[in-house]
Order: structure tokens, then C-alpha cells, then sequence
């Protein structure tokens, strides 16, 4: 018998047939639906390999009962859908798709920053309403971006192209992350600040950290009160590094003057959110990697993993 591999999403054909031509394959016919729970239970109990979504939850309970499991290949760079502990006791390999989709998110990282801070949302659905009448000297006036401070909560792989961009715009760039990156430093002009004085001197606080038990609920009111009032923030990580209530409260309370938000404490949001009736809120469903190329880039990615641990090779990308 064939190993079996179970997908949890539909992917294009042409993806997924080198996989066909060795493995038995099912996937779940839905494209914009995610696979129900108890679907992806009883296909995980019998699946050598399991190529998963984000909003997919690999967790004990899966992995407990998955005898056959060898390897979890997530479509994403970060795995905090995935319990890592429990996989290691059970020996089932899990991989990601970091660096292949590092350029594109840093692109839409920018776009959301430069979306928010120039109104660009707004001043889209003013003119579409019919509400462009004449041109005034204030008409949807925004903040500048050139030759203002950026603050990188997390700067790793992303974190550095995203500072590569601000500084084409003559940005000052300060980050914070657990540990300095001298290279970096010396190679962008990027400078390593306390957490509070990125908060402190930011006028645009980026983040691009991973979730984990750390950086889970990381800004909260206090976090938001320490910022400039005139500063943007903007998460394009995971939406539970920040308390939404606590958000919501301070753009309200005008601590911060907007946010450009890719992630959400539960996606997806929905539409009656209170953030999302913000006009200083530039809200996108999690589309930071998702362009054409990088989609199928991350997509042969993970079944070129799959192909290698099921073979018995190393995969390319392994989470450690
Ligand atoms: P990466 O290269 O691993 O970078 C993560 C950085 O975060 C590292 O430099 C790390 O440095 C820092 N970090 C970790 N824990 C931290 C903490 N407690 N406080 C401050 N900094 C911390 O990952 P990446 O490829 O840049 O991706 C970053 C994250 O972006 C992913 O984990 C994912 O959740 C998110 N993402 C979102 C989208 C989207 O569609 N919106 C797309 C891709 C990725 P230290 O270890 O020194 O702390």
C-alpha cells in the first residue's frame, strides 16, 4: 500500500502531481474553506505525511492519535498552529517555509505601513462614494514616511527587508529582538533599543516577531500608552501578540493614531469588529506572502519536504 498523504486545502494540480505519481493523495476540495476538525482527525490517523494551513491545529490530540505520522509540512514560516513538544515525543518531523517568502511579505509589510499612514484605503473609498467634490489644502491629509523613525519588534529575515525598504526611503530603523544582530547593524544601519524605547521613539512600530509564549499578548494598554500619539502600528506577525480589546482602546482614546493590521487574535475577524469600523484601521486578511509566485514557491516547498523526510532524506526546512 501507498503511504497516504493528506492536504488540507486545494492546491493547484501541477503542485501537487509529483506527489501523485508516488503516494496515495487526498486533499480537501475546498480552496476558501478550512477542513473541518473532525475531517482532519480521522484523515491525520492514517497519513504518513500531512501538508497544513495556518489555521490548521496540529496539536497533541492530532498528533497522539497519528501512528503512522512522519511528517507535518505547514505552508507558512511561522508554526505556532503546531505543538513542536509534542511532535518531537512522537518523532514526527515538522517543516515551514521560511526565506521563500521573506521578500513578498516584507513588500505587503510596506504597502500596509505606507497604506495607513497616506490614507490610502480611505481616500479610495471617498472618491469610489462619490464624495470627491473639489481640492482642498487638507483633503485626507496623511503622515510622512520618509525620514521618520521605525521600530522593528522581531527583526528577523523579514524584519531586515522591511528595514531594507525604509531605509530607500530614508528612514531612521531601530529593532528589538532577544538578541543583537551586529551584522546587521553594521550592514543596514539598523539600530538595537530596549523594547520600551522602540515604543518610546518609534513613530512607526513594526512587528514582525513570531508568536510564542514570549511575544503572546507582548502590547497590551501600557505598550500602546508608552508609543508617540502620533504613531502607527502595524502587526504583519500574529495577531495574538497584541491585546485587540487594548488596541481598539487606544486608537479610541488616541494614544496612537492608526494601526495597519495583517493578523488578528481570531481570523477571520469578523466584519462587525469594532476595530474594523476605524477609518484610522487599514485592516487585510492575512495576505502578507500571498502573491502568485511565492504562494507556488511555499507550495512546492513543502511537498519537496515531504517528498525528502518520506524518503528518508533531510528536508530542506526543518523546524529545530
Ligand atoms: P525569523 O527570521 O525567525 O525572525 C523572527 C525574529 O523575531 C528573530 O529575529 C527573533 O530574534 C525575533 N524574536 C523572537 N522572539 C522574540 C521576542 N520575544 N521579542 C523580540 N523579538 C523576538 O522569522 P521571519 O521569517 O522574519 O518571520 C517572522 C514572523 O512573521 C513569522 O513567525 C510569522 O508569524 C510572521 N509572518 C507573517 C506573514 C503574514 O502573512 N502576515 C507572513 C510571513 C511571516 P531573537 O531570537 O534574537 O529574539
Amino acid at each position: 500500500m501507498k503511504p497516504f498523504i493528506y492536504i488540507t486545502r486545494k492546491l493547484p494540480e501541477a503542485v501537487v502531481a509529483p506527489l501523485k505519481s508516488e503516494f496515495d493523495v487526498e486533499m480537501w476540495e475546498k480552496e476558501d474553506a478550512q477542513v473541518p476538525r473532525d475531517i482532519l482527525l480521522e484523515k491525520a490517523e492514517k497519513a504518513s505525511a500531512l501538508l497544513t494551513m495556518l489555521s490548521d491545529k496540529v496539536d497533541r490530540e492530532l498528533l497522539q492519535n497519528a501512528s503512522y505520522l512522519k511528517v507535518v509540512a505547514n505552508l507558512a514560516v511561522g508554526f505556532d498552529n503546531i505543538d513542536l513538544e509534542a511532535a518531537k515525543e512522537k518523532g514526527v518531523t515538522i517543516t515551514n517555509t521560511p526565506d521563500v517568502l521573506t521578500e513578498t511579505t516584507a513588500d505587503l509589510t510596506f504597502a500596509l505601513l505606507m497604506a495607513t499612514s497616506r490614507r490610502v484605503v480611505e481616500a479610495d473609498r471617498y472618491i469610489k462614494e462619490g464624495k470627491w467634490k473639489s481640492w482642498s489644502p487638507l483633503l485626507l491629509a496623511g503622515t510622512d514616511i520618509h525620514h521618520k523613525t521605525m521600530g522593528i519588534v522581531g527583526m528577523g529575515s523579514i524584519g531586515e527587508a522591511v528595514a531594507r525598504r525604509a531605509k530607500g526611503f530614508n528612514m531612521e530603523v531601530l529593532y528589538h529582538n532577544r538578541s543583537r544582530k551586529p551584522e546587521a547593524e553594521e550592514t543596514l544601519g539598523v539600530r538595537y533599543v530596549s523594547f520600551d524605547d522602540i515604543l518610546a521613539q518609534s513613530d512607526f512600530v513594526v512587528v514582525l516577531a513570531p508568536l510564542n509564549t514570549e511575544t503572546q499578548g507582548m502590547f497590551q494598554e501600557d505598550q500602546f500608552r508608552k508609543m508617540k500619539n502620533t504613531a502607527i502600528f502595524i502587526n504583519a506577525a500574529r495577531g495574538a501578540i497584541v491585546n485587540e480589546a487594548a488596541l481598539l482602546q487606544a486608537l479610541k482614546r488616541g494614544d496612537i493614531a492608526g494601526a495597519g493590521l495583517d493578523v488578528f487574535e481570531t481570523e477571520p475577524i469578523s466584519e462587525d469588529h469594532p476595530l474594523l469600523q476605524l477609518d484610522q484601521v487599514v485592516a487585510l486578511p492575512h495576505i502578507g506572502s500571498s502573491s502568485k509566485d511565492t504562494r507556488l514557491d511555499m507550495m512546492t516547498l513543502c511537498v519537496e519536504n515531504i517528498q525528502a523526510v518520506l524518503k528518508g532524506d533531510n528536508p530542506k526546512t526543518a523546524v529545530k
